[in-house]
């Protein structure tokens, strides 16, 4: 039998390629190491397009910014791939029409349509990672912008001047509210002599990710929750300045504090509430973390020939 449909993201680290059936529903699932090479990554999603037995078309999620053509400009995890022509290369080398676009906007695609954000028009997700990407669902439409760039909400500035981003900036929102952002939070509290409990479990300051912060915080640290309390301070920031420009009903949080919803979530919306433009007199729109987990970017990849 063949799939309903086929979609491929591409990871820092690793491709992941579903197939889907009728009901979007996955059927059958791929994972590749991604090449650092243009040549070999090209040939890697058209082996795994054939091996998901793709008939027509084929979607392809990125990590990194593709314009309206189809043309990934720059991808920051995949570094020897700049300006490939990934739509058109695909195209030659499967004969099946090729849809690609940025990861975070396919699994905004992949929550509106059979995650958390289904059943309304206007989502919003906001993908807390490494860094903090964004998709937009608008009047039952998925948002492209005039050049393929709409939705890059980690590089709002909410700091002039404010910490180094890679992206050449200062003080863009990623920075103070990324997966990556909660430990520099901690490691700057452990450096001036606090958050010793979380040390003591990471090994040593440098060695603080995350994840110790969250366990320690758990735990009842009260350090840990500080600085917990300063994320989430942070978090609630940028997920305001969104709702203020867009309305939407849902705004889907994804990424790897979805695990820990009952440590992250009440606080980040109560920052949220105080924070909100006219928030006594207006309606709200729901905070919920993403349902699809690591798949999402996959299956939005696998729908988004539907929408293109
Ligand atoms: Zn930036």
């Amino acid at each position: 039998v063949s799939p309903a449909a086929v979609g491929i993201d591409v990871g820092g680290t690793k491709c992941l390629g579903v197939a889907l059936g009728a009901d979007g529903e996955v059927i059958d699932e791929l994972r590749v190491p991604t090449p650092n090479d243009p040549d070999r990554l090209v040939a890697v999603l058209a082996q795994m397009a054939r091996d998901l037995g793709a008939v027509g078309a084929l979607g392809i999620g990125v990590p990194g910014l593709v314009d309206t053509h189809g043309v990934l400009l720059a991808a920051p995890n995949v570094t020897a791939v700049t300006m490939l022509p990934l739509r058109e290369l695909l195209e030659h080398s499967t004969g099946l029409r090729v849809a690609v676009d940025n990861d975070n906007t396919v699994a905004c695609l992949a929550e509106w349509r059979v995650g958390a954000g289904r059943g309304v028009d206007d989502v919003a997700l906001v993908g807390l990672g490494t860094g903090i990407g964004g998709g937009i669902v608008a009047g039952g439409r998925l948002q492209r912008g005039a050049h393929g760039f709409a939705g890059e909400i980690g590089h709002m500035i909410v700091e002039r001047g404010g910490r180094r981003c890679p992206c050449g900036q200062r003080g863009c929102w990623e920075r103070y509210a990324s997966g990556n952002a909660l430990a520099v939070h901690a490691r700057e509290a452990a450096a001036s002599g606090r958050l010793n409990g979380v040390v003591q479990r990471a090994g040593s300051i440098e060695a603080i990710r995350g994840e110790h912060v969250t366990a320690a915080a758990l735990d009842r640290d009260a350090e840990a929750e500080a600085v917990v309390t300063t994320f989430v301070e942070w978090v609630a920031v940028g997920l305001v300045n969104v709702v203020n420009v867009l309305d939407p009903a849902v705004v889907v949080i994804a990424g790897g504090l979805s695990a820990h919803a009952e440590l992250f979530l009440p606080p980040i919306r109560r920052e949220f509430e105080s924070l909100l433009f006219a928030g006594t007199a207006r309606s709200r729109p729901s905070l919920r973390f993403a349902e699809l987990g690591p798949n999402a970017g996959a299956i939005g990849a696998a729908l988004l020939p539907q929408v293109s």
